[in-house]
Order: C-alpha cells, then sequence, then structure tokens
C-alpha cells in the first residue's frame, strides 16, 4: 500500500478544498441558522462544480461521472466534511443504485441528475424498519402497466425537493431477503407520493429528513430500477462505498475541528500560560492526533482495497465507518471542551460539528450493524 498521494488526486483535493474556503464557507453558518437552503443557490453552486468537472464524483463513467478512482473520492470525502451536509450536495453524491439503470433511463433519468437539472433522493427506511430492513411493508401489487405502491417511508434525506425518488419495496413477501423486493423510481408530480411532514433534528440543518406516504401509488413498468425482486441487491449495489464516504467525512469533521483548536490552544492564556501548555490539554490533543491517524489509516486501507477489487473491501469499509464515525464525536467532544464556553457558542462552527457527526453513527448501518459485520468476520476467520 502506497501512502503517496498521486499530483493528480492532490491536485482534485486542492480544488474541492479550495471551493469550499472560497464558495461554501461563507454560507455555512447561515444556513445552519435558518435550516433551510434556497433551491436557486445550491442549483447554482452544483452548476459551478459541474464545470469543475467533479460533479457526480462518485459516478461512473457509463453514467456520464467522472469514474474518479475510490482513494481520489476519498480525498473529495474528506474535504466534504470541512462543510456542511446541505454544502456538500453541492458535488452531487448520487445513489449508487443508479448503476442498475437501464438505456432508456439513463437518458430519462441519469442524464438530468448528472447535468444538476434535477435532484433524487433513496427510501429504505419506514418507521417500524430500519436496521431491519426485513420488516420492510411498504409493497408493490402488479397492476396492468405497472404497479401499485402503499406505504410509510421516514427519516428521508433531501426527499422534500426531489425530483424523484427511489423506493424500495415488497414484492413477494414470501421469498427470501435477496430476492423479496423490488426498486421503483417515483416522479415528483405523482400524486400518491405524498410528503406527511418535515422532521425538526438536531443537525444537518438546511437538510431536511421527510416522513413519506405513497397511497396507491401507480409505477409504470419503465420505472423498475434494476429487475424485479433485486431490490435488495439494487440498493446495497454501493453500500460498502456509502460507508467509506461517511468515514471519509468524519475523518474531514475530526480535521476541520483540528484546525480550529490548534491556533486557539497556542493564543488562549489561562493561569498567566498559554492552553497548550497545560497537561491536560496536551493530552487532549494527542488523544485527537492518535484517533484521526488511526481513522484516516482505515479509510485509505479501504479505499486501496476497492480500487484492487479485493473482496476485503466490505470488512475494511465497515471498520473505517465504525471508528471514524466515533472517532468524530470523541474529536467533536474533546474540541468543545478545549475551547470552553466559547465552543458551546454558535459564533464558532464547533458546536455545529459536535451536533452533524452525531448522525454519522447512525446512517449507512448504525454502530452497531458494523459491529455485527465485524464480529461475524472475526469469529468466522478466526
Ligand atoms: C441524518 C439521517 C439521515 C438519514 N437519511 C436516510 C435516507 O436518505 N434514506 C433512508 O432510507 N433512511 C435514512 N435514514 C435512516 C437511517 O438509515 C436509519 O435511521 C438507520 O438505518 C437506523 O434505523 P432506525 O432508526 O430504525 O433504528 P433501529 O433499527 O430501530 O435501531 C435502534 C437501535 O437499536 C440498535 N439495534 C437494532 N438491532 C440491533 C441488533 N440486532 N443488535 C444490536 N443493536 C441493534 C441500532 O443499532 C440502534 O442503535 C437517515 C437517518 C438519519 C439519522
Amino acid at each position: 500500500m502506497d501512502f503517496e498521494i498521486s499530483s493528480e488526486n492532490k491536485l482534485i483535493a486542492d480544488t474541492v478544498r479550495r471551493f469550499i474556503q472560497d464558495r461554501l464557507a461563507p454560507l455555512e453558518a447561515g444556513i445552519d441558522a435558518a435550516d433551510e437552503i434556497h433551491p436557486a443557490v445550491i442549483h447554482a453552486l452544483k452548476q459551478e462544480v459541474i464545470a469543475l468537472g467533479l460533479f457526480g464524483y462518485n459516478m461512473p463513467a457509463a453514467l456520464g461521472g467522472p469514474d474518479l478512482s475510490v482513494e481520489a473520492q476519498c480525498l473529495i470525502d474528506e474535504a466534504l466534511g470541512h462543510t456542511t451536509m446541505p454544502l456538500a450536495e453541492a458535488f452531487g453524491h448520487l445513489p449508487g443504485s443508479l448503476r442498475a439503470a437501464n438505456a432508456d433511463q439513463r437518458e430519462w433519468l441519469v442524464k438530468p441528475l448528472m447535468h444538476a437539472q434535477t435532484t433524487i433522493a433513496y427510501a429504505l427506511t419506514e418507521p417500524a424498519a430500519g436496521s431491519d430492513l426485513s420488516a420492510v411493508t411498504t409493497r408493490a401489487e402488479r397492476v396492468p402497466g405497472g404497479w401499485r405502491l402503499n406505504g410509510t417511508k421516514h427519516f428521508i434525506s433531501a426527499a422534500e425537493h426531489a425530483d424523484y425518488l427511489i423506493v424500495l419495496a415488497v414484492t413477494d413477501k414470501l421469498a427470501p431477503l435477496k430476492s423479496r423486493f423490488t426498486t421503483f423510481v417515483i416522479e415528483r408530480n405523482n400524486p400518491g407520493w405524498k410528503t406527511l411532514r418535515r422532521f425538526r433534528k438536531m443537525g444537518w440543518h438546511g437538510h431536511p429528513l421527510s416522513e413519506l406516504a405513497l397511497d396507491d401509488c401507480f409505477v409504470a413498468e419503465t420505472h423498475v430500477l434494476g429487475q424485479p425482486g433485486q431490490g435488495f441487491l439494487t440498493m446495497m449495489a454501493t453500500i460498502n462505498n456509502d460507508r467509506l464516504m461517511v468515514a471519509c467525512k468524519c475523518v474531514g469533521i475530526a480535521q476541520a475541528l483540528t484546525d480550529l483548536v490548534l491556533p486557539h490552544v497556542r493564543q488562549r492564556k489561562t493561569f498567566g500560560a498559554a492552553l497548550s501548555e497545560h497537561q491536560a490539554i496536551q493530552f487532549m490533543l494527542a488523544d485527537n492526533d492518535v484517533e484521526l491517524d488511526a481513522a484516516r489509516l482505515l479509510t485509505q486501507k479501504a479505499a486501496y482495497l476497492a480500487d484492487q477489487g479485493s473482496v476485503e473491501f466490505r470488512i475494511a469499509a465497515s471498520r473505517a465507518k465504525l471508528y471514524a464515525s466515533e472517532m468524530a464525536g470523541r474529536v467533536a467532544d474533546k474540541a468543545m471542551q478545549i475551547f470552553g464556553g466559547a465552543g458551546y457558542m454558535a459564533d464558532l462552527p464547533v458546536e455545529r460539528f459536535y451536533r452533524d457527526v452525531r448522525a454519522f453513527r447512525i446512517g449507512e448501518g448504525t454502530s452497531e450493524m458494523q459491529r455485527l459485520q465485524i464480529a461475524r468476520h472475526v469469529i468466522l476467520n478466526a
């Protein structure tokens, strides 16, 4: 494994960092306070990212994406950890299930998404089914010309303004998990797609999560994504990449906090000495440093295995997701302690990172789900 970053990847990372600093950072606090981002603002930012050639950075060439290595995608995700969730959307991380799109769907669905003319959300989670997808009850019945969907989905990111929704529904309730579901694409103007409410939540301000109902929602045959009965595999196609993305974002958040903390401990004086001279503070800095380095190494190893096409990628992504998401929470907690009262105030982004990072232990498979997978792997390979 080579730790040297290629000059091409360095250029990509520098470009993203510069864009965040110049174009996104000035907007962060306002969007967080308002818990709202104007669709025109994010649309304009996406056009700028398209011009940089980085929009849809996780998409392969076959879908019109930049076809980046996983290592390069990780560098982008780490940089995006420095900004907020709604603004990171400017880079267009699109659902991996789009890889199942057929030739027609690539024209009417994927192309406009890649040009940021439309947006998309994906809906797996339901009030009684999150970690345990075998409990999903949204069902799709065959009707002439297509399917009729009924059910409720909740905690769905960015569905409020999305033009399309990718939905996982049961099509054969007696079948094993892998052949029980089908994945559908629903259009915004479908009268059967109803938004029930927007959740009030701790962080990710400006990035709404919704509850929605599918009420006798007719979906044409042309809008089945992937093969009928293959919905679970369609939805899970890039789950390891998505977990790695979370890990890299968390490394970015911990780095951003470190970048805030270090000048502060040199400048702030208590009892006649800089904070950096107090051993209690030094120990927190040391712990943060080791944890951040360990998490970054786990992400680099997972990216390397992904780019090698190794079967070990799956478990490496779980390890990275588990460790980095928990690490970033600990780093945020210590950063707030080091800043004292100033860390708790919204003048600095420390409290925002503290709030935002918590969700990463829940989404894309909770910490407990990662531990279960890792434990199974450890026991099977003992
Ligand atoms: C910010 C955010 C954004 C999200 N965006 C989306 C989205 O866009 N689309 C979407 O479909 N979903 C989305 N989700 C939902 C997310 O995927 C689920 O919240 C997550 O999968 C956990 O499911 P749950 O909330 O139902 O918790 P549960 O599954 O009810 O779990 C509750 C707790 O029990 C633990 N637990 C469950 N089973 C076990 C077990 N066997 N052993 C040990 N512990 C267990 C879990 O780890 C968790 O701690 C989002 C969630 C958040 C917070």
